[in-house]
């Protein structure tokens, strides 16, 4: 089985469309959603619907949670907030509902999937370093070989190695691995809609459980005409001038 695993699309329908065009040339047999459909960008409606057509398996992120629960904006910046306001003016009545049945954790084969962490996904914690690594591979199952994550839009592996009894630790932004017996891995797959490792391509990941090998994709999209329709919309101008550059 190959899937397609994409995340954090934030309203980005340009981005969202070229992605599944790529993954259907790639020839998946299914898609997983890691969450965060809206937020930031100009088409949240027409994203919902995509992602619910396209996509075999849909977990809710931050930014799906906080259109259905307004407390959560108090752990966003002014810029994210302002935009989650925006976005549950203009969200159907449907796909409000469809953003309100969407889970924290889901799983396929022996792979976590989720939003942000392993450990209290509701808490919407980043893994940003080794460290927040090490402590979250002891958050899943141990026999789950790989937890896929979004949420930090910067694609990266963190792998646990076991040897001779002991555990070591490492990170890779490799866009090619092959999965080894003794390792487990913790995979962001990067952002569909809004990347920010410097890349303004979309990222997304593709895993093969017959090859074992995961692979990195980036996409180029009309990031110009997404840029334009946020200024149109009112949108926060520092959200669509960091689409141009990735960050
Ligand atoms: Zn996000």
């Amino acid at each position: 089985m190959r899937y397609a695993i994409i995340s954090d699309i934030h309203s980005n329908l340009e981005a969202l469309q070229a992605v599944l065009k790529t993954i259907q040339k790639e020839g998946t047999d299914k898609i997983v959603c890691l969450g965060d459909i809206v937020g930031y960008g100009p088409n949240p409606n027409e994203c919902i619907e995509l992602v619910q057509q396209q996509c075999d398996i849909i977990i809710t992120g931050n930014h799906d949670f906080a259109c259905i629960k307004d407390t959560e904006l108090y752990y966003f910046n002014q810029y994210a907030a302002r935009a989650i306001e925006w976005t549950v003016t203009v969200l159907s009545k449907e796909n409000l509902d469809y953003l309100v049945s969407l889970p924290f954790v889901d799983r396929i084969e022996n792979y976590v999937l989720v939003h942000s962490s392993p450990f209290e996904p509701q808490s919407w914690d980043y893994i940003l370093s080794k460290d927040d690594a090490v402590f979250n591979f002891s958050q899943f199952d141990k026999y789950d070989k790989i937890c896929f994550i979004g949420h930090s839009h910067h694609p990266i592996i963190y792998i646990e190695k076991s040897e001779n009894n002991k555990l070591s630790y490492s990170y890779k932004t490799v866009a090619n691995l092959q999965l080894e017996e003794n390792e487990r891995y913790i995979i962001n797959v990067g952002s569909v809609g809004q990347p920010r490792d410097g890349n303004p391509d979309s990222a997304f990941g593709i895993i093969d459980t017959s090859t074992q090998t995961y692979q990195l994709k980036r996409v180029r999209y009309e990031v110009r005409k997404t840029h334009q329709k946020m200024i149109s919309a009112g949108l926060p101008s520092f959200l669509a001038e960091r689409l141009l550059i990735g960050k």
